[in-house]
């Protein structure tokens, strides 16, 4: 369920009609809306509840400030995947212990700021990252708490490029080598572990993919506590899926996901972990855009939008639905017609939807790609020199712009002519 409701044929984002937004703002734009982000939050705690956990918002998925500010003021802690997303944590408000530090190419500098900074754990993906986190944190005279992320070798069965947990993909150790990677982290210098981990891929839809990695990690984790390893957290990483199509997939729910984890890992006597991204912001926003034209080709219509693949890069890199709707509803049972959606780069590859029934849309008319929350703004470049789409924050009748669109004088200056030319 989100907050994005029609009122008197007017799109709302909770109190405030998206009009009113746009009037302020311009298109395209993306709004969020702050009780969806919380209600959200919300059920992966209730689901978990009452084991000890931590639920680690996925920044990947949506990292604008105010958003982690929300979310940390909630209780949540954060997972991070880069430096630059340890800071943005930091610049929220979330304390270092619940901060967990992820991803593949950790380099030394990002080590030594997250130590220096305060962290909860890093998750280790290779055993040159081990011996690398062990040195710089031996070097500070500090010790890193670390869980090491195994690859179970489980099919998440979701889009190749977000599958994560095969043994060809390039994350994590074997779960096979678990038991010789732990006893080194036990002899290394700097180093102390403290959980394990595991993180499949992204818009699972189907529960049963989870419950072979974690029933893997539970084998695993009884396995190395026998070697003398006290194991008492499970990060569980993210990547419950969420219904892209209205009415028609039926992702599974946090509640049932939690009662799997009860199922599963509840008499481990320990900490849970997870990691959710997308299934917290992602119905938390839309990306609003305007009509610039509706152009008549041979044999389809193209609605030409303000917005563009370098908006929104989902259906170009993964083929993405995403609900499009009109802001103005169109009357029930009224005429529709299929539209092509696209953007104005220069592009075949910058096309939202290809025969998409809407009503009948005209220029100047707003629509509102559903579903827009997670892997929208956080993927957005200034391809074709199209400024950053600028992010706003709802808040029941009040709303705030979080990101402003950079003007083209900004732009511009951040490139410099040598003088030499
Ligand atoms: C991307 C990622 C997540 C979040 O995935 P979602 O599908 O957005 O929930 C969590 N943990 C790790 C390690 C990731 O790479």
């Amino acid at each position: 369920m989100d907050h994005f409701l029609y009122r008197g044929g007017i799109l709302h984002a909770e109190d405030v009609a998206i009009p009113d937004i746009a009037a302020v703002v311009g298109t395209p734009f993306y709004v969020y809306s702050a009780a969806t982000l919380t209600r959200h939050y919300r059920l992966f705690t209730e689901a978990l509840s009452p084991l000890p956990h931590l639920v680690c918002f996925a920044i990947k998925s949506l990292s604008n400030v105010a958003v982690l500010k929300l979310l940390g003021d909630l209780g949540a802690g954060m997972d991070v995947v880069s430096g630059g997303e340890y800071l943005r944590a930091r610049a929220a408000g979330v304390p270092g212990d619940r901060i967990v530090f992820s991803g593949v190419g950790k380099t030394r500098a990002e080590m030594r700021l997250a130590l220096e900074g305060g962290i909860r754990q890093f998750n280790i993906e290779s055993e040159p990252e081990m011996r690398a986190l062990s040195e710089v944190a031996a070097a500070m005279g500090v010790t890193a708490p670390v869980t090491v992320r195994v690859n179970p070798d489980v099919d998440a069965k979701t889009h190749a490029k977000i599958a994560t947990g095969k043994s060809e993909n390039k994350f994590g150790i074997p779960i096979a080598r678990a038991s010789e990677v732990y006893a080194e982290i036990a002899r290394l210098p700097g180093l102390r572990a403290v959980g394990i981990d595991v993180h499949i891929g992204s818009q699972l839809t189907d529960l049963a993919p989870f419950e072979a990695a974690f029933t893997k990690l539970r084998e695993t984790t009884l396995a190395l506590r026998a070697e003398g390893h006290d194991i008492r957290r499970l990060d569980l990483g993210g990547g419950l899926g969420i219904p892209y199509t209205r009415g028609n997939e039926a992702p599974p729910l946090p509640t049932d996901y939690g009662a799997m984890i009860h199922r599963v890992l509840g008499d481990l006597d320990c900490e849970i972990e997870i990691e959710p991204g997308r299934l917290i912001s992602g119905n938390a926003g839309l990306l609003v855009a305007g009509v610039i034209y509706v152009k008549n080709g041979e044999g389809r219509d193209f609605l030409i939008l303000d917005a563009a693949m370098n908006d929104l890069v989902r259906p170009a890199m993964y083929e993405a639905h995403h609900d499009i709707v009109p802001v103005i509803e169109g009357a029930p049972g009224g005429p529709t017609q299929p539209f092509d959606v696209v953007g104005p780069v220069c592009e075949t590859g910058d096309t939202f939807a290809r025969a998409r029934e809407l009503p009948l849309l005209a220029e100047g008319d707003l629509v509102a790609f559903r579903s827009a929350g997670a892997y929208g703004a956080v993927m957005a470049s200034e391809y074709n020199t199209r400024p950053l789409v600028p992010e706003v924050l709802v808040q029941g009748d009040h709303f705030a712009v979080i990101r402003a669109r950079p003007t083209f004088d900004e732009i511009l200056g951040r490139d410099t002519i040598p003088e030499w030319l």
